[in-house]
């Protein structure tokens, strides 16, 4: 493999791009819109995913595909996987790209989620409330992030509606949030990073905090979850899982195919973070074990943290990530920081 094809040119794209090169391989991207990864990608393409000419222009000039943005038409999938292999494949894309698939999908391997209730349009919502009760969270199917497309539904009488299919959530009394960064290779080897302990505010993730302080057993359990999805997915890449630690056990909140924010402290406590290691993984090379040398705290930039550049600088064992967006806009995401704690 020399060339590696990437859907989406954000941050993701661009930290995979600068993995992919320290390996001797190159990038191409392929970008609608804005692309932070553009200037340090091999090769950019700007174009639609309704360009046949450019997707196929793309695909021929790569060896293999893989994404950091997993809403790609599946129009332009079928013509891509035409021409070359999509990593991780199609199924992993279908059964994620969708809230009630990657329920359904989830609940079918055993595994214990949010109940849950589809709510195809705004007329059936309230026999959707009546049967959840309350709280729950309104979330659309597909599309949404960092809370986007998501409403907090507190009584019964509560209108409003999210604009979108969706489904509707019962409301988890979690003690913690975690996550599990886990990689599966072409030769079928699983390897997990540390589940790290994410905290969020406004529905965006602020930090993910190495070891993640819960008792070993949850930490396990945490990553044979993830082995069990990556499994049953035949994936090859590297796979973010989020889950809510209760009472009762972990339950899955929701599953990413691809690198992940909560996965970014990798850089600064292990030798192969998750970029490197997906690289491998989708280049049909060797995996490495996913082992930590450090503990992290990783600090998401966003919006105006910006200003705080010039003093997390000067902070000593701290490293910086920006991701080159030109403007800066609340809510969006900047950069990070990884500060190494012990
Ligand atoms: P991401 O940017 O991680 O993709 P998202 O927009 O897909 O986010 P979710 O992960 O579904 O959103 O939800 C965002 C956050 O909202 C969760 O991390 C959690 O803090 C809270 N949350 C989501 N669903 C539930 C639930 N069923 N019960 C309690 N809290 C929830
Ligand atoms: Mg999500
Ligand atoms: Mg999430």
């Amino acid at each position: 493999i020399g060339c590696i094809g990437i859907l989406g040119g954000g941050q993701l794209g661009r930290m995979l791009s600068v993995a992919a090169s320290r390996l001797g391989l190159r990038c191409h991207i392929y970008e609608p819109g804005d692309a932070p990864a553009g200037d340090v990608a091999h090769r950019l393409t700007t174009a639609s995913y309704e360009d046949r000419d450019a997707l196929t222009r793309f695909a021929e000039s790569v060896d293999v595909i893989t994404y950091e943005f997993e809403n790609v038409p599946t129009s332009a999938l079928d013509l891509l996987e035409s021409l070359r292999p999509i990593r991780p494949n199609r199924r992993a894309l279908a059964v994620s790209q969708d809230r009630l698939t990657e329920k359904t999908f989830l609940n079918g391997i055993g595994l214990a989620t949010a109940p849950f209730v589809d709510v195809p349009a705004q007329d059936d919502l309230a026999a959707a409330i009546a049967q959840m009760g309350t709280p729950a969270i309104l979330k659309t199917r597909r599309m949404g992030y960092d809370g986007k497309g998501q409403i907090r539904i507190e009584d019964a009488g509560q209108t409003g509606w999210t604009g979108a299919p969706s489904v509707l959530e019962g409301f988890v009394d979690f003690s913690a949030e975690i996550s599990v960064i886990v990689a599966r290779g072409a030769d079928g080897q699983v390897a997990a990073f540390d589940p790290g302990l994410n905290v969020h505010r406004g529905g965006i993730l602020r930090t993910t905090t190495v070891p993640c302080g819960l008792p070993a057993r949850v930490a396990t359990d945490a990553v044979l979850i993830a082995g069990r999805i990556v499994n049953a997915l035949d994936y090859v890449g590297v796979m973010g899982v989020e889950l809510f630690v209760t009472e009762t056990g972990l339950i899955v909140n929701e599953i990413a195919p691809r690198v992940h924010n909560s996965g970014h402290w990798t850089q600064a406590g292990c030798a192969v973070d998750q970029f490197e290691q997906h690289i491998r993984a989708v280049a049909g090379l060797p995996l490495a074990d996913g082992r930590r040398h450090a503990d992290v705290v990783m600090e998401n930039l966003i919006g105006h943290d910006m200003d705080r550049v010039p003093e997390l600088l000067a902070t000593p064992r701290t490293q910086l990530h920006l991701y080159g967006k030109a403007d800066i806009r609340e809510g969006r995401k900047m950069g990070h920081v990884n500060r190494i704690t012990g």
